[in-house]
């Protein structure tokens, strides 16, 4: 459930008129509900309840400060990846034992920074990265804590692009090298281990991939431990899936999802963490465009939007489905007609739906993609030299940019001229 409903004909965003706020932002833009990214974070926190547990959001699903700030001071920890989300994180006043910093190319600059800025653990995920990561921490005259990413060889059935948890993957150590590679842990002084990580993909809609893998997590649990290890705490990812249809196939609840926590490795007696994206901020923003005109194609028509690939890739890239639906509300029963959905960037790839049932538009309408909150506005570039769409964050009856669109001048000004020119 999200906060993106008709009222009284037309789309509001919480209590806010999307077409009021089109009026004073333009379009295209990305706009996200409070109340929906604060109900599935309370979701999961609610879902993990009775074990000592952090929820750490997966920021690189959605990273503007504002999001960062208001999830943090529901008590969010963060999942950072790269040196940008964890200063990003820190901007955002979460402390550094809240920041857990993941990926398989941290560079020492990246560790250090963590390091000097305080972070709750590294989720490594290679020996080589070990060995560098205690020698940074080695010249700081710190101990780093660690993880190790487990890849425990678990089908996600997800899209090959966000599967991350199946042999070939570039992800973690195999599971059956993990006693090997936590023997070496042992030994390097920068380090400690202090528990495993895993992340198996994205987008997964069947529980069954989890509790496979969450299985193979607590019997290496036993047997690290048995090996002398401490194992205290378990990281278990992100990558509930969320609906991006309104179909019946609804995927798994965090109710379930938590009591598969509790199940399958609850006897453990460790702290658990969970780093969910895009179930937190997926359902929880729209993208708004306006229809620049309606194109009669010679088998098909076109409906051609000033939103376009670079704002929201996921359908190019991951051939996503999103819910496309106008900001006035359709009357019921009337009648719909097939449009290929498409963006004016000079790439045949910048559709967004092909032959999609719409209900009567013209030219000048807006049009919100639904689930547009997780993977839009961070992976949106200035392809076709489109300046980043703003972004607003709405809450109760209020709405502010927390990202304004550059102007045209500002995009040229990032550039500089060699002296030779
Ligand atoms: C991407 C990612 C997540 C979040 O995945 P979602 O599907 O958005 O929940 C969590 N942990 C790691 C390590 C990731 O790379």
């Amino acid at each position: 459930m999200d906060h993106f409903l008709y009222r009284d004909g037309t789309l509001f965003a919480e209590d806010v008129s999307v077409a009021d706020i089109a009026a004073q932002v333009g379009t295209p833009f990305y706009c996200y509900s409070s109340a929906t990214l604060l109900r599935h974070f309370k979701l999961f926190d609610d879902a993990l309840e009775g074990m000592d547990h952090l929820v750490c959001f997966a920021m690189k699903s959605a990273s503007n400060q504002a999001i960062l700030k208001l999830l943090a001071s529901a008590g969010a920890g963060m999942d950072v990846v790269s040196g940008g989300e964890y200063a990003r994180a820190k901007a955002a006043g979460v402390p550094g034992d809240k920041i857990v910093f993941s990926g398989i190319g941290k560079t020492q600059d990246e560790m250090r920074m963590a390091l000097e800025g305080g972070i709750r653990q590294f989720n490594v995920e290679s020996e080589p990265e070990m060995h560098a990561l205690s020698e940074v921490a080695t010249s700081l005259g710190v101990i780093a804590p660690i993880t190790v990413r487990i890849n425990p060889d678990v089908d996600a059935k997800t899209h090959e692009k966000i599967s991350t948890g199946k042999k070939g993957d570039k992800f973690g150590i195999p599971i059956s090298r993990a006693r090997e590679v936590y023997a070496l842990a042992a030994k390097l002084s920068g380090l400690q281990v202090i528990g495993i990580d895993v992340h198996i993909g994205s987008q997964l809609t069947e529980l069954e991939p989890f509790e496979l893998a969450y299985t193979k997590v607590a019997e290496l649990t036993e047997q690290l431990r048995a090996d002398g290890h401490t194992i205290m705490r378990l990281d278990l990812g992100g990558g509930l899936g969320i609906p991006y249809t309104r179909s019946n196939d609804a995927p798994p609840l965090p109710t379930e999802y938590g009591a598969l926590i509790k199940r399958t490795v609850g006897h453990l007696g460790c702290e658990i963490e969970i780093e969910p994206g895009r179930l937190i901020s997926g359902n929880a923003g729209i993208m708004v465009t306006k229809v620049i005109y309606l194109k009669s194609g010679e088998d098909r028509d076109f409906l051609i939007l000033d939103g376009a690939m670079n704002d929201l890739i996921r359908p190019a890239m991951y051939g996503a489905y999103h819910d496309i639906i106008p900001v006035i509300e359709p009357k019921p029963g009337v009648d719909q007609s097939a449009y290929d959905i498409v963006g004016p960037v000079c790439e045949s790839g910048d559709t967004f739906a092909k032959q999609r049932m719409m209900p009567p538009v013209l030219a000048g309408d807006l049009i919100a993609f639904r689930s547009a909150g997780a993977y839009g506005a961070v992976m949106s570039s200035e392809y076709n030299s489109r300046p980043l769409i703003p972004e607003v964050l709405v809450q109760d009856d209020q709405f502010a940019v927390i990202r304004a669109r550059p102007t045209f001048d500002d995009m040229i000004k990032r550039d500089t001229i060699p002296v030779w020119l």
